[in-house]
Parts: C-alpha cells; sequence; structure tokens
C-alpha cells in the first residue's frame, strides 16, 4: 500500500495575556500549568503514534495561542517525540508560531537545532496606537528585533500575520502596516481582516449596537484595502495564492495547503481538531479534561476525543468545493470527480452557472475559481456549496 500523507497540528493554548479581540482556545497560565500541559502533550503525541505507523509526515504546525511563550527546553521536547515517533518527509514543512515578544536567541537557536524551518510572526500592525488597541503585547521595534534576529539566526522562511479593518484605521494607515512589512522582504504574508467576535472586548465597543460601532471602517473601504493589498503585493514580488495568504514563489504554506484541499490531519493538544478519513473530530477544550491523558495514562487519550463527525459523500464534497475555491487555483472538477466517484458539475450545475453568468467564478476547462469580484463576495459564493 502507498504511504499515506499526513499533517500534524499541535496547540499551545497559552498568552501572556488576552489580546482585545481573540476568541481563539487561548488564556494565560503560570509556569507550573504550562509544564504540567506540556508533559501531557508529550504523551499525547507519543502514544498517538503508533495509529499512524504507515503515514508520511508532509508538515508539523505548532500553533497557538503562542507557542513561543514555551521554553527552548519544552519545544525541544515537543519537537523530539515527534521526530522520534513519526516519520517525517525530507522536506517536511514545520512551522511555529510566535508573538514579537517573546522570541529569543536562546528560542530561536532551539527551534533550528529541532528541525523548524518556518517562522510565522503575529506583528498584526506596525502601528503601535492600533496595536495597544488590540491589546498586543508588543510594539513595531519589538517585532523589528525580533525578525532581525530570525534573520541573523538563518531563518530563512519567515510569514508575517497582518490584520486589516482595525477600528479608527484608515486605508492609508493600514497601508503604511503593509510597506513597513514588504520593505522586510519576509517569504509569507497573511493579510486577515479582523472580525469583530461575540464574547471578546472588543464586542463590548464594536460589536452590534456597540459605543464605538460607527468607528469600524465601511465594508467599502474593507474591499478598498483588499484589493490594495493584492495590488501592492503582486508589485513587490508576491503571488496570492488563497484569499488572505501571499507568498514569493515557491513559499506557500504547505500546511494550510493541505487543509484546503483536505488532506489528513491529526491535531494534538487541547481543543485541536483533526480530519482522518473523512471522519471530523477534535480534542477536548476542557484542561483538565485534557490533562487526565497523563494522570490516568488512558492509552492514546481517546477519551478526550469530542464532536466526532463521520462525513458522509454529500459533506465530502461540499467541503471539497468550499474549501478549495478559496485557492486562487480553484477546484479541478474533473479531477474531484473521479476521486468522490460522482459528477461533481452535475450537482451543483444551477449554482455554478448563476455564480459564473454573475461574473462570481470562472467555468474553464473543468476547472472553477472565484473572480476577483467572487472574493469580494466568497462567503455567498461558498454558502452555495454547503
Ligand atoms: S496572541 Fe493570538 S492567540 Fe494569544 S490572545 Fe492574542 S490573538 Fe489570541
Amino acid at each position: 500500500m502507498a504511504d499515506k500523507e499526513l499533517e500534524l497540528y499541535i496547540h499551545i493554548p497559552f498568552c501572556i495575556r488576552k489580546c482585545n479581540y481573540c476568541d481563539f482556545l487561548s488564556f494565560s497560565c503560570d509556569e507550573e500549568g504550562i509544564e504540567k500541559y506540556v508533559s501531557t502533550l508529550v504523551e499525547e503525541i507519543r502514544c498517538k503514534a503508533r495509529d499512524y505507523k504507515d503515514d508520511v509526515i508532509t508538515s508539523v504546525f505548532i500553533g497557538g495561542g503562542t507557542p513561543s511563550i514555551l521554553s527552548d527546553d519544552q519545544i525541544e521536547r515537543i519537537m523530539n517525540v515527534v521526530k522520534n515517533n513519526y516519520n517525517l518527509s525530507d522536506c517536511c514543512e514545520i512551522t511555529i508560531e510566535s508573538n514579537p515578544g517573546t522570541l529569543t536567541e536562546e528560542k530561536l537557536l532551539a527551534y533550528k537545532k529541532s528541525g523548524i524551518n518556518r517562522l510565522s510572526i503575529g506583528l498584526q500592525s506596525a502601528d503601535d496606537d492600533e496595536l495597544k488597541l488590540l491589546g498586543r503585547i508588543h510594539d513595531y521595534q519589538t517585532f523589528v528585533d525580533n525578525y532581525n534576529l530570525a534573520r541573523k539566526l538563518g531563518f530563512d522562511t519567515i510569514n508575517v500575520d497582518l490584520i486589516s479593518a482595525i477600528p479608527g484605521g484608515s486605508i492609508e494607515k493600514f497601508k503604511e502596516s503593509l510597506l513597513k512589512v514588504v520593505e522586510l522582504n519576509p517569504e509569507h504574508i497573511s493579510v486577515y481582516s479582523l472580525i469583530i467576535e461575540e464574547g471578546t472586548p472588543f464586542y463590548i465597543n464594536y460589536g452590534e449596537g456597540g459605543p464605538l460601532e460607527d468607528t469600524l471602517i465601511s465594508e467599502d473601504d474593507d474591499r478598498e484595502i483588499y484589493h490594495l493589498t493584492k495590488t501592492l503585493l503582486a508589485e513587490a514580488g508576491y503571488n496570492q495564492y488563497e484569499i488572505s495568504n501571499y507568498s514569493k514563489a515557491g513559499r506557500k504554506c504547505q500546511h494550510n495547503i493541505g487543509y484546503w484541499i483536505r488532506k489528513n490531519y491529526v491535531g494534538f493538544g487541547l481543543g485541536a481538531s483533526s480530519l482522518y478519513d473523512n471522519m471530523r473530530y477534535k480534542n477536548t477544550s476542557d484542561m483538565k479534561e485534557y490533562l487526565r491523558i497523563k494522570a490516568e495514562d488512558v492509552p492514546c487519550g481517546y477519551m478526550i476525543r469530542k464532536e466526532v463527525e463521520n462525513l458522509d459523500i454529500k459533506d465530502i464534497i461540499g467541503e471539497y468545493m468550499y474549501l478549495g475555491l478559496r485557492m486562487n487555483r480553484g477546484v479541478d472538477l474533473k479531477k474531484m470527480s473521479e476521486q468522490v466517484g460522482q459528477d461533481v458539475y452535475n450537482i451543483y450545475r444551477t449554482w455554478i452557472d448563476k455564480c459564473a453568468s454573475d461574473g462570481l467564478i470562472i467555468n474553464k476547462d473543468h476547472i472553477i475559481c472565484l473572480t476577483d469580484k467572487g472574493q469580494d463576495l466568497a462567503n455567498y459564493v461558498m454558502a452555495g456549496f454547503v
């Protein structure tokens, strides 16, 4: 049997403090709590390895939270258990997410030594007032110092995350942030438009009916920022390959592409999601329950598996469509029809034809992809495939 390709995701749910807009599974924790978590995580990764002994690992992504909050020793232990128990491909992409203000020379050297070959840095804005408003722990100069240190120590694949549509912001302000990042010449840039999530401090002020709702930038300006981002980054040599992601040639994030093409992935750690052979599930989001993996020595921690969903063919085809359409290369209907044993065009004929006649998608040579207008209205287009 041919080896199966698999991606690994490792979740570190800790942050120095919670940002004002954040609804991710993340929180602050003392050193003792972090160490307890890491030793449980290492155990989970180790004991689940037997299930994936025939799989080849094409990417590993240590995400959060703020993984760079961990000590160099903790990261080395996590990476050692991965390398010693899984079959990593020769060109395995290994990413760690980090936040400025938590990176040190010791940590960066430990990442390199552990085989981590891609660094993602959450800058979000190059404007210190905006960073303060977002509740970030760092200022722009701290980011620049961390970035330059990573370069000096040999990181040659760096992603920088930016947020657009920050309250009180403007097209000009965003452009300044983007140009400052371009000047540093990272290999990859991600730009996400801020969503005001319920349950966050931002929601109280900027959510529906909130006292500062009118300081949010307009939808038209948001779209203008989107188009400006595409233009400026194209001029600087970055190719857009997904709605929010841009890279220099050969530097796309393989791990994220895996999600959009529905490659199998297994998530370790609190609340981590998995997709394996068309089954989706999540680890528990309850820390007490998660820590039982180690305390009770339950083999492989299957009792922490939640929200198990066995996808049927309709779910699978729908996912292929709306995830695949996020990427500029689009979806190859012919290939997909062969994969799922059904004529996919036939299933969505009415919607595909309507979107094509409305100028939202291009349907050419069995491949459909979003137009510029379709990217503006991506949620509307995708909804037709769910
Ligand atoms: S650093 Fe990221 S994960 Fe942590 S609180 Fe801020 S936005 Fe959330």
